[in-house]
């Protein structure tokens, strides 16, 4: 027993539920810490799997590890993502029920890490021939080119996600990867024309520039240089390892090949990735209240570059079309609105071409027949913000969350109560914190902040941030999770302006800066540049800013709700399948191997709602196993069950039970598993068996 308890003191424990108080944040983390501290990265709240960032390379992924996970029971081996992965597979290959795995947590926390790992999983478990490899080298391809202009080097993560991405792996009666489809939500496209300091635009921006042969770069009317371009001048002008782009340049290239677009298709997205270089160089200056081009000759490179009409681009830029009552006015812009009008064209045409490139490779991972397949679902999207100063974006990724919280409440707590019932267990409901009056008080109809955004956004005559700061103060004034200047006591009034309100989110308080909120939803792009871009002769713009857009009377829909839209589809997708979850924790602030800040992890914790998601497992019964599995793993600890234990296995483990001493209270027989509250001797027990 001394031996075991060692080992117990080294790595903590491998489950949560057994800490003694586990209602204990403080003790909670300190397990996470002596682990880490360990280079133990993965510790399990009961089927959740806990992952700490670790910042450098361990050899826990390598074809030894594979080994050690492949069919093997979760409980049975060390916490890990393999063991997450290989259970969700065999639950898919064996029951034929679609998966999903859900990867939450802030950013740099380990969530792409993760998810690629999910991936290579499944890559080296199923088959290695012919079109089922063809098929996992597009799946694992489509990685590195969607981060090459989906992610970017952040403050927070050098190679930061800029995007929410859902991806389903397809797999056909024999397990065999077959096909994927890939969901991509919200890119942060403001990246595009402006970057904090210390960050940098998207990479391939980057990539392009430091990777192309003279020849390439000539024909795009690129030079090699950074500092030429002022879209790639805000933030982090530093000189860049180059080197690193120049291969992840080469990578792009090659995974375009593995993916099978074409050679015209792969010019067109370098000539439009190009075009928004120059585009950003454009300037103006302003007579008497008119914009007016200063470098002509650079829209004549853009237009080639986007295959449209000079004449036209340069009238889009300059003018605005408005028609009001039949009538047709044309309006000069003035320099400020030109500015507006180039940057949010910029911005349109990166994030279409964003979009287009996940349509297209879908159309590259489809699977060959339409034949039902069973999927795999891989959640990797951004975790909760709460930053000095949050805005749009972050209330949009906050919503988000809410929605995912509440997607986790209701399968969890969902599948906890049909598993008792099945096995026949009488248990008590678990009373927990439901988030669904956050979700409302966001997107309820006619009544929620979305719906007020939008009307105001559609309001005619001059709507702007502080009336709507205003139509949404009145309307929320007795709601308990909006809180505003006005509202709040005289503390939080000290920090709360006038231009922000708060809201309650279940994982914490986040104040929000009403501050470009209005433009943000509206995501206004001029109908001259729309028309301009729709008689593209380059096939993608052509495609991605379809004339239809145009003729149609109906306004697009907001950004939020466009949002709100995906949001709901993608609940309706996870709703039906069994899911995983992968919490992931960043250990500090400072992308550094073995530094465990408390206070930072402590408030992850809370974010993630890992306490509430302890003590629901804890409420219940933690531990559950089949009577077969349970009775050959313990039948050793009691003299009657060993070596053989030979009437009924229900039976068997009674026996064994008994022997062991648990309270009635402690433990119940369902019909074919064993439920126990707290089986601490038992794990006891088990971690030995870990260490070895
Ligand atoms: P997120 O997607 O949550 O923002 P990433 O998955 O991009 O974060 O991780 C950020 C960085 O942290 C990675 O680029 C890598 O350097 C490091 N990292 C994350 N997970 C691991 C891991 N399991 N092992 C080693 N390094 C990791
Ligand atoms: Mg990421």
């Amino acid at each position: 027993m001394e031996t075991h308890l060692e080992h117990r003191d080294i790595v903590g424990v491998a489950d949560a539920v057994l800490l003694e108080d586990y209602t204990s944040e403080k003790a909670f983390v300190k397990n996470l810490k002596k682990r880490f501290k360990e280079n133990i990265i993965y510790t399990y709240i009961g089927p959740v799997l806990v992952s700490v960032n670790p910042y450098k390379n361990l050899h826990i992924y390598g074809s030894d590890f594979i080994e050690k996970y492949e069919n093997k029971h979760f409980f049975e081996v060390p916490p890990h993502v393999f063991a997450v992965t290989d259970t969700a597979y065999r639950s898919l290959k064996e029951e034929n029920r679609e998966q999903c795995i859900l990867i939450s947590g802030e950013s740099g926390s380990g969530k792409t890490e993760a998810s690629k790992k999910v991936l290579q999983y499944i890559a080296e478990i199923t088959d290695h021939k012919g079109s089922v490899e063809t098929v996992k080298n597009k799946l694992l391809e489509s990685n590195p080119l969607l981060e090459a202009f989906g992610n970017a080097k952040t403050n927070r993560n050098d190679n930061s996600s800029r995007f929410g991405k859902y991806m389903d792996v397809q797999f056909d009666y024999r397990g065999f990867p077959v096909g994927g489809n890939i969901l991509n939500y919200l890119l942060e496209k403001s990246r595009v024309i402006n970057q904090a300091s210390g960050e940098r635009n998207f990479h391939i921006f980057y990539q392009l520039l430091a990777g192309a042969s003279h020849d390439e770069l000539e024909e795009l009317h690129l030079k090699p240089n950074l500092s030429s371009y002022y879209y790639l001048t805000h933030g982090d002008k530093s000189n860049v390892d180059n080197l690193d782009d120049k291969k992840a340049y080469k990578e792009v290239v090659h995974a375009l090949k593995t993916l099978e677009l074409r050679d015209d298709e792969r010019k067109e997205i370098f000539s439009i990735v190009a075009s928004v270089l120059h585009l950003g160089n454009v300037g103006f200056t302003e007579e008497e209240g008119h914009a007016h081009l200063s470098k002509r000759d650079l829209v004549k490179t853009v237009s080639k570059l986007l295959g449209c009409s000079e004449e036209l681009l340069v009238k889009a830029l300059t003018h605005r079309t408005i028609s009001a009552n039949g009538d047709v006015v044309v309006t000069p812009l003035n320099r400020e609105l030109a500015i507006y009008a180039r940057d949010a064209l910029a911005k349109a045409v990166y994030d279409r071409l964003f979009t287009w490139l996940v349509q297209r490779l879908n159309k590259s991972l489809q699977p060959h027949d339409a034949r039902k397949y069973v999927a795999m679902g891989i959640l990797d999207i951004y975790g909760f913000e709460i930053f000095e100063r949050n805005s749009f974006e972050q209330l949009c990724i906050n919503f988000c969350n809410e929605k995912l919280q509440q997607l986790f409440i209701e399968l969890t707590l969902k599948s906890e109560q049909e598993e008792y019932f099945k096995e026949g267990i009488e248990w008590n409901k678990v009373e927990y914190f439901d988030n669904q009056v956050i979700c409302d008080l966001i997107e309820e109809k006619h009544k929620g902040i979305i719906s007020i955004m939008d009307e105001e956004c559609l309001r005619p005559g001059d709507p702007t941030d502080k009336t709507l700061l205003e139509k949404m103060n009145n309307s929320f004034k007795e709601h308990k999770h909006y809180i505003n200047h006005k509202k709040a006591d005289a503390k939080l009034q000290k920090v709360l302006g006038r231009e922000e309100f708060r809201l309650i989110h279940y994982a914490g308080d986040v104040t929000y800066n009403i501050h470009g909120f209005l433009e943000k939803n509206n995501d206004l792009l001029f109908r001259d540049l729309k028309d301009a871009m729709s008689k593209s002769h380059n096939n993608i713009i052509q495609s991605v800013f379809p004339a239809k857009e145009q003729e149609s009377k109906k306004r697009p829909e907001t950004a939020i709700t466009q949002f709100r839209i995906s949001l709901n589809h993608l609940m309706e997708i996870l709703i039906d399948k069994q899911p995983s979850y992968i919490r992931c924790i960043k250990p500090n602030e400072i992308k550094t191997a073995g530094l465990f800040d408390n206070t930072l992890v402590n408030h992850q914790v809370k974010y993630l709602g890992l306490m509430e998601n302890l003590r629901v497992r804890r409420a219940g019964f933690a531990y559950r196993r089949l009577f077969e599995k349970f009775l050959q793993r313990y039948k050793c600890l009691c003299k009657a069950t060993w070596p053989n234990w030979h009437g009924n296995v229900k039976d068997g483990v009674q026996t064994l039970v008994n022997a062991l001493g648990y309270d009635k209270d402690e433990y119940r027989l369902g019909k074919t598993k064993i439920f126990m509250r707290f089986p601490k001797t038992l794990f006891n027990t088990e971690d030995a068996f870990q260490a070895k």
